[in-house]
Parts: structure tokens; sequence; C-alpha cells
């Protein structure tokens, strides 16, 4: 249970982070719901969550932007006085082969999916390093782990996110807090929606498990790796993907 806990979770209006905030909040979190540009769906979020009798608050911040997210962190330890998970959720894809990949495109997916979790590690780790205590979990993809054609920008922005994940892991594991990554497969998602039926059969077809997952695949994981029954649990990569990494 996580009763008492405060739980910032980035990119959590909709989609994988939406299903994590979700599952935090009915563990007994209390849950700061960030977003970047869906201020609707992150108030649906909070809306279900305080509905279900749980606590939650949306809060704006493009995760990508260094001194936004310091003022965002400086805003959430003002009232919260404490975060003691955070979930690195927010990101995006803007895919393409490689010779026809935009500068702004590698770009924007490095921001947002790889300096955004430093950026929010960055600036909470002053916070947690005082409480000596705190689990960082940052939501990697398999595509980090396999590469994947015409992802080069997203692939090594999460591989970069694992490297980093491992480094802090190693830097903070004797203050009592964990860092770890999940690294879902294909998950149902507006992320994923956009591919094309022989795509997605493409995909379906490297599955072991013949399905793609869903959300609350991956937040049941995180939900644990949240909780006690991770704590001798630090620079892990979990895998969420019906056996397509293995
Ligand atoms: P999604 O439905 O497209 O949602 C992406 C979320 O990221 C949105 O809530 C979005 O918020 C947020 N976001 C994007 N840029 C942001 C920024 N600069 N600052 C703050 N929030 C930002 O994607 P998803 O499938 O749920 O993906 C969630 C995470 O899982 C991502 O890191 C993704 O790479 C990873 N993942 C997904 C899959 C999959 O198959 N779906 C597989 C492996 C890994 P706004 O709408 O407010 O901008």
């Amino acid at each position: 249970m996580l009763k008492g806990k405060v739980a910032l979770v980035t990119g959590a209006g909709r989609g994988i982070g939406r299903e994590i905030a979700l599952t935090l909040a009915k563990e007994g979190a209390a849950v700061i719901v960030n977003y970047n540009g869906s201020k609707a769906a992150a108030d649906e979020t909070v809306s279900q969550i305080i509905s279900d009798g749980g606590t939650a608050e949306a809060i704006q911040c493009n995760v990508a932007d260094f001194a936004a997210s310091e003022a965002f962190v400086k805003q959430v330890l003002e009232k919260y006085k404490k975060v003691d998970i955070l979930v690195n959720n927010a990101g995006v894809t803007r895919d393409n082969l490689i010779m026809r990949m935009s500068e702004e495109d590698y770009d924007a997916v490095l921001d947002t999916n790889l300096k955004g979790a430093f950026n929010m590690i960055k600036h909470l780790s002053r916070s947690f390093l005082k409480q000596r205590s705190g689990k960082i979990i940052n939501i990697a993809s398999v595509s980090g782990i396999l590469g994947n054609a015409g992802q080069a920008n997203y692939s090594a922005s999460k591989a970069g996110l694992i490297g980093l994940t491992k480094s802090v892991a190693r830097e903070l594991a004797s203050r009592g807090i964990s860092v770890n990554a999940v690294a879902p497969g294909f998950i149902d998602t507006d992320m994923t929606k956009a591919l094309s039926d022989d795509a997605k059969k493409l995909l379906n077809d490297t599955i072991p498990m013949g399905k793609i997952g869903t959300p609350a695949d991956v937040a049941k994981v995180v939900a644990f790796l949240a909780g006690e029954g991770s704590d001798y649990i630090t620079g892990q990569v979990i895998c969420v993907d019906g056996g397509m990494a293995m």
C-alpha cells in the first residue's frame, strides 16, 4: 500500500501515464498528474481519482524545459513537502527513416524522452537525498533494447534512459533511493493507434504471447516498483512486452 506517499507521474493525462496515476492512487498515494498540452485529459484523470476516493492534482509542465521543470518541482515541494515516487512517463515519437529524419525531430524526441527524465530527477534529487528514501521509475521501451527501424531518435532516447537509470541507481543506492526502468513492448495507446493494420500485424507476430499489451499491464509493474515489495531492487530494466525482448 502507498498510503501517505506522494507520487508524481509525468504525462499522466493520457495513455500509460493515466493508468499509472489511477493505479498509484488506488494504492493510496496522493498523485500529481503532470501534463503538457492535454489539460482536459489531465483534469479527467484527476476527477476519476477523486471520485474513487483518492487525492490528485493536475499540474502543467513541459518536462523537456529545464527551467520550467525546476519551477514545477519547487511548486510541488512547497505544497506537498516531499515526493516519494517519481514516474518519468512523458514520451513522444517522431518516427522516420534516418535518411529522412530531421534534426528537429531527433532533438524533440531526445529532449522529452531523455532530457525530460534528467530534468525531473535532477531537480528532485536534493529532496530524495534529504529524506533518504525514494522510488524513481523511468518508462523506457523495448525499442531502446532491440532498436527499431524508423525509430533511431526514439530508440536512442530510450537506450539513453536505460543508461541514465543505471548510473543514477548506482549514485543513489546507498541513500535508500531506488531507480528502475520499465520497458513496455507494444501497448494499446494513442502512441500506437496511428500504426497501420499491416504494421500492427507485423508487430503482433513478434510477440511470443501473441497479443498487444494494455496500459494496466505496465501500471501494475510500476505499482510494484513503487511499493515496498521492490525495496531490494535497483538499476533494473523490467520488460513488460509479452516476451518480445527475451
Ligand atoms: P501517449 O498516449 O502518446 O501519451 C504520451 C504522454 O506523454 C501524454 O500524456 C503527453 O502529455 C505526455 N508528454 C509528451 N510530451 C511531454 C512533455 N514535454 N512534458 C510533459 N508531458 C509530455 O503515449 P503512451 O503510449 O501512453 O506512452 C507513455 C510512455 O510509454 C512513453 O514514454 C512511451 O515512450 C512509453 N512506451 C509506450 C509504448 C506503447 O506501445 N504505447 C511502448 C513502449 C514505451 P500531453 O498530452 O499533455 O502533451
